[in-house]
């Protein structure tokens, strides 16, 4: 429902939680059953994560029970249920098989019960009831592919194989602990916006989710992928063509 991405300076290793947790909090007027986050930093071998069904400060309260280690990039997620009851097993982030990449997601994927099908024949295991884990299975399985065929992980081209294999409405982000200075996104009949900051950039589903820190913006496009690395902003349609970023400036306070 809510969707939020930050990716930092290498330094600023506190700030991604706290840009999720506060880009959330602009997100809840669109309603909500669940909230969570999932954080990554240079030398982790898994995703770090947490989600909670309930309101924010069910998930804010259980960080303070059990702190995330610091992180150089985050993702956070407000669900409104579509598959699967509100529950924590159900709340996003959802994980790729071996852990090592983390998914939330927006939106319906219509043919997920056959790609589940499909993976589940290839032995990997299902732990909830919703078609975002599908995603995140799917992007896991293909992001090991991409590596094993360039000699390094490119979690870019990942996404937008991933992407081409999903039928629905989906805005996309994810994280990769091979990554870890890199937000990925995808949309196709769901909004996703970049803010552009000084050496860090944020994606969000609306402006709402960044505006506190900038309102430099550009537009993601139908069918297309993007990729942040700190002030770095790189924009692809779902074959690998580059887009032209499509720039405007927020006009409202923070
Ligand atoms: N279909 C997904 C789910 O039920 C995403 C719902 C949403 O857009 O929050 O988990």
């Amino acid at each position: 429902c809510g969707i939020i991405g930050f990716s930092g300076p290498l330094t600023a290793s506190t700030k991604p939680l706290e840009v999720c947790l506060q880009g959330l909090g602009r997100l809840e007027y669109r309603g909500y059953d669940s909230a969570g986050v999932a954080l990554v930093a240079p030398g982790m071998h898994h995703i770090a994560y947490e989600k909670k069904a309930g309101r924010l400060s069910n998930l804010e309260k259980e960080l303070e029970r059990h702190p995330l280690p610091e992180a150089t990039v985050g993702i956070g997620h407000t669900r409104w249920a579509t598959n699967g009851e509100p529950s924590d097993v159900n709340a996003h982030p959802h994980l790729s098989a071996d852990n090592r990449v983390a998914v939330i997601h927006n939106g319906i994927i219509e043919n997920a019960n056959k790609l589940k099908f499909d993976l589940q024949a290839k032995g990997i295991n299902f732990i909830s009831d919703t078609d975002t884990e599908v995603a995140a299975k799917l992007l896991g399985v293909v992001a090991n592919q991409v590596e094993q065929e360039q000699g390094k992980a490119n979690l870019m081209e990942a996404m937008r194989r991933t992407a081409k294999m999903l039928e629905g409405t989906f805005t996309l982000l994810a994280v990769d602990v091979r990554e870890p200075q890199v937000v990925v996104g995808a949309r196709h009949d769901s909004p996703l916006v970049v803010g552009e900051g000084d050496g860090e950039s944020f994606l969000g589903s609306d402006v709402a989710a960044f505006v506190a820190y900038t309102n430099k913006a550009i537009e993601v496009g139908q069918d297309e992928v993007v990729r942040i690395e700190g002030g770095d902003i790189q924009i692809t349609d779902f074959d690998g063509n580059s887009v032209e970023p499509q720039h405007f400036t927020v006009d409202w306070d923070a």
